[in-house]
């Protein structure tokens, strides 16, 4: 029969959550949409010494800002609750004892400080040490000890783990839904701590019982997790949950923009670019990182960016709103290789979405923050829906976020306090006085104020002075906006209306 595909997002809440985590929750979300199924957020916090205050709620905000929809799990609940593992402590340690009873699994009593040594000793004689098959027997554990002294260990309290006894030399083969077929020498692959010292399962045990009880179809998880994969194929084996196991895909890594090694936060901060979706402040440091909603991004914008580094559709398309990712998704077009970050190509996508927003929308928005920015009165001309929408137009395609439409824009709500002095030094000779006096009392007798109209008139009256527009054109500009550059020039003349630059034009001049 075929199973209603689950698929889980699985975060330990050790801090802000990083990029490469909401990839790996968006694929996770994709899938199981596509799929018509559900999508599940476990929090996975065993680890209690690396466990951050404020980082879980940081990571419901952060989806639910992306637009991924949790069906169950940690903050909407769920027929498997509770979804917070230090809450299902008492879950795991009965399938941890299983496992001992028949022999797939062992007490070791090693302490701290004995396997220290061990890693020393191996060390200085260029090995690496490995808790496993090849040297299990020359350790402290219930496999080397007689059971009258594991007995006497265990009711005397002393510290010990459970790990799983790997055997030496198999084939462990599993698919993944990346890579295909996958093949490990269990050789390779260590006794994993099973349960902890303090009675917490390790992540090993804890996301297989929970995957196994939450019904998880599908184990989408990052790359990291590969080489314990065979540990974890030999962990269903053994509980006999086999033909429950999900299928798993470990997604390749997001890397630097150089293509060198694993994207991290101080990548971020050395070239300019958040590596969180939300601002996050340590809660002990106080230290405040970047997120790229507060950079201004749109969400639709963010995920599509994210949902590319790794994928293709297999087409030309770049741009897709949450539902044509939803419909082109497959695990087909999951890259093997690790997708390099690219920051102008993530501001090349909000730039596009900025394209698509409604003007209608984002006059209303740029209105309100106009207002505040400039404290401007609610009556104030540049405030009214028409002219902020007319606005919008014109700035719209030489920006990439909408916070700056109030820079590069600023002349069209306010005058400007301070004239471009490179244009200024470059091209103001007081023998322009006469013909800009003369524009003034041309321009202000136009009956009709149109882009047309004063184009004209400026065109004509320059030819009347002897003078090429090319020489006037850029000083009308700054002594009516201050910036060397914008939107074109007669269009937003008209905009502004002939009192405003007749105002704006004298302020100007008279500081020449
Ligand atoms: N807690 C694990 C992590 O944050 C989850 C891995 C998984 O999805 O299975 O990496």
């Amino acid at each position: 029969m075929l199973r209603r595909v689950r698929t889980r997002f699985a975060p330990s809440p050790t801090g802000p959550l990083h990029i490469g985590g909401v990839r790996t929750a968006l694929y996770a979300y994709l899938f199981a949409r596509k799929h018509g199924g559900d999508f599940l957020l476990r929090i996975e916090d065993t680890d209690q010494n690396r466990f951050v205050p404020g980082a879980e709620e940081y990571i419901i905000e952060a989806l639910q800002w992306c637009g991924i929809h949790i069906d169950e799990g940690v903050s909407v609940g769920g027929p498997h609750t509770p979804y917070r593992q230090s809450e299902r402590k008492e879950m795991y340690r009965q399938y941890a004892m299983q496992l001992v009873k028949s022999g797939h699994a062992y007490y070791a009593f090693d302490t701290a400080e004995e396997l220290e040594q061990q890693r020393k000793t191996a060390e200085a004689a260029k090995q690496t040490f490995a808790y496993g098959s090849a040297s299990r027997m020359s350790l402290k554990n219930s496999l080397t000890l007689s059971s009258d002294e594991t007995e006497k260990l265990l009711n005397s309290n002393t510290p010990y783990v459970i790990r799983l006894k790997v055997p030496a030399d198999e084939t462990i083969v599993f698919n993944d839904l990346i890579r295909g077929e996958v093949q490990f020498n269990s050789s390779l692959v260590d006794d994993k701590v099973l349960l902890k010292s303090d009675g917490m399962p390790t992540y090993h045990l804890a996301h297989i019982v929970d995957d196994y009880q939450m019904e998880i179809t599908h184990a989408i998880r990052g790359e990291e997790w590969l080489p314990s994969a065979p540990a974890h194929i030999l962990i269903y084996q053994y509980l006999n949950w086999k033909d429950k196991m999900p299928h798993y895909a470990h997604l390749p890594l997001l890397l630097k923009p150089d293509g060198k090694g694993k994207l991290s936060k101080r990548d971020g901060d050395r070239l300019g670019f958040p590596v969180f979706p939300l601002e996050w402040k340590d809660p002990f440091s106080g230290e405040v990182s970047n997120g790229y909603r507060e950079r201004g991004y749109y969400p639709e914008a963010f995920i599509n960016m994210l949902a590319m580094l790794g994928w293709n559709p297999g087409t030309e398309q770049e741009i897709f709103t949450m539902q044509e990712l939803i419909d082109a998704f497959s695990f087909d077009h999951v890259h093997k290789a690790g997708a390099r970050f690219d920051p102008e190509k993530a501001v090349w996508f909000n730039a596009q979405w900025l394209q698509k927003q409604d003007d209608t929308q984002m006059a209303m928005r740029l209105s309100k923050v106009v207002k505040q920015h400039f404290n401007l009165p609610d009556e104030h001309r540049s405030l009214s829906l028409e002219y902020v929408k007319e606005c919008v137009r014109l700035l719209k395609p030489r920006i990439q976020f909408e916070q700056e439409m109030t820079v590069k824009g600023s002349y069209l709500f306010v005058a400007p306090q301070e004239y471009d002095s490179t244009v200024i030094g470059k091209k103001w000779k007081p023998e322009l006085m006469p013909f800009f006096n003369h524009l003034l009392s041309a321009w202000a007798d136009l009956k009709s104020f149109t882009a047309e109209e004063t184009e004209h008139v400026f065109k004509d009256i320059a030819g009347k002075n002897n003078i090429k527009p090319g020489e006037v054109l850029q000083l009308t500009r700054v002594f009516i906006s201050g910036q060397a550059q914008g939107v074109d020039l007669f269009p937003m003349i008209a905009m502004l209306g002939n009192a405003e630059v007749n105002q704006r034009m004298k302020a100007a001049l008279s500081s020449m």
